[in-house]
């Protein structure tokens, strides 16, 4: 299963070319979307968090080209004030109607991370859920692939009960500096050039006596079987979180992130999903349409017998009152609806066109409705 990192273009569901203008109508119709004074689903406060931040960072251009060349380590050093202080977020919020104060935003976008204590980062994975399950509820299984830390030495890399020591190399600060000389025009300038340690990669300290069991790594990959409980109904988009089956922390005594599943639905040739409702299309001969017939069409479980009744027209939707999918934190059912369309014949036998010739000689004597 592929374990995807967040990305502030998935977020905002764009390609990476996106122009400005597009990114902004994006992140509005989000926001709109996910406000949480709008949408009370217990994700939506994070999912508008992300949303804002997604935005903060390539609505500006210099923000969006360190996210483009280093990704989430580009742009991690970037404070609340650096992200949102320019954008006018008031002024957002005011239009989409939202009674929005200064400082309150910050406290909305925060109150999460802050009350979080540090911890590795998170882990998004897309599942796709068929619709049975969806229909009744259930139990999904996911294998997740991830390094977890060495329970022999439980992360530090070093064989049990050997400390690490401090790297030879850097002394400890996990930084190399250099000096040499360079000459601009007629002055000499010394230039201080601070690099990362080669050897112990700014850790500061060195595995003289490595753990057996990882190498050294402090990590393991570990695939786990995990098991989430998928509610009636669940909608596309809906985030489940696993905890502490994310991104482990560089620190070992700092717990890993968390595991965000996110939830779609499974492409159905059977029925097209909205929402709660369930759609589809079925093909009638001209005749079926006209005297009307009986027919059998797939269900979440047993197959529906369907009445067409007689004069059935093309485009008419049959609706089968709360027999879609459960209300997601709602009651009832949604609907299933049937789309009829018409199977014309564009070939005739000799006696099919004897017969609609004949039923055309009717027609033109049938009293007009
Ligand atoms: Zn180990
Ligand atoms: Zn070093």
């Amino acid at each position: 299963m592929p374990a995807l990192e967040k990305d502030y273009y998935q977020i905002l569901g764009i390609p990476r070319d996106t122009d400005e203008q597009a990114i902004k109508k994006a992140y509005h119709t989000l926001a709109m979307q996910w406000h949480p004074d709008r949408n009370k689903s217990p994700e939506a406060g994070d999912r508008f968090k992300e949303i804002a931040t997604a935005y903060a960072i390539l609505k500006d251009p210099q923000k969006r080209l360190r996210y483009d060349t280093q990704g989430m380590e580009g742009v991690a050093h970037y404070s609340a004030e650096d992200l949102f202080g320019n954008l006018d977020l008031g002024h957002i919020f005011d239009k989409m109607g939202f009674a929005f104060g200064g400082d309150s935003i910050f406290d909305c976008m925060y109150s999460h991370r802050s009350s979080r204590p540090p911890h590795g980062q998170d882990l998004r994975v897309p599942i796709e859920i068929p619709l049975e399950m969806i229909n009744d509820g259930g139990r999904q299984k996911l294998q997740v692939s991830h390094p977890v830390a060495c329970a022999s030495c439980h992360g530090y890399g070093t064989k049990p009960g050997t400390p690490p020591a401090l790297c030879n190399s850097c002394h400890g600060s996990g930084r190399i500096i250099s000096t040499h000389n360079e000459t601009k025009g007629e002055e000499e300038i010394k230039v201080e050039q601070i690099k990362v340690c080669p050897i112990c990669h700014g850790k500061g300290t060195e595995i003289t006596d490595p753990c057996p069991i990882c190498g050294g790594y402090g990590q393991i990959e570990k695939e786990e079987t995990i098991e989430v409980t998928i509610p009636p109904g669940i909608e596309d988009g809906v985030i489940l979180r696993v905890a502490g089956q994310g991104l482990l922390a560089e620190e070992a005594d700092i717990p890993p992130g968390d595991l965000h599943i996110v939830i779609s639905t499974k492409t159905d040739n059977r029925y097209q999903r909205r929402g709660p409702d369930l759609w589809r299309a079925e093909t009638l001969t001209v005749p079926d349409a006209v005297l009307g017939t009986k027919i059998s069409i797939p269900g979440l479980g047993e197959n529906i017998e369907l009445t067409i009744p007689p004069g059935t027209q093309a485009d008419e939707i049959i609706q089968l009152k709360a027999k879609g999918l459960p209300r997601f934190r709602g009651s009832g059912h949604g609907d299933i609806n049937i789309h009829i369309q018409l199977d014309i014949p564009d070939k005739l036998s000799q006696k099919e066109r004897t017969l609609y010739e004949q039923l055309r000689e009717l027609a033109a004597v049938r009293p007009q409705k």
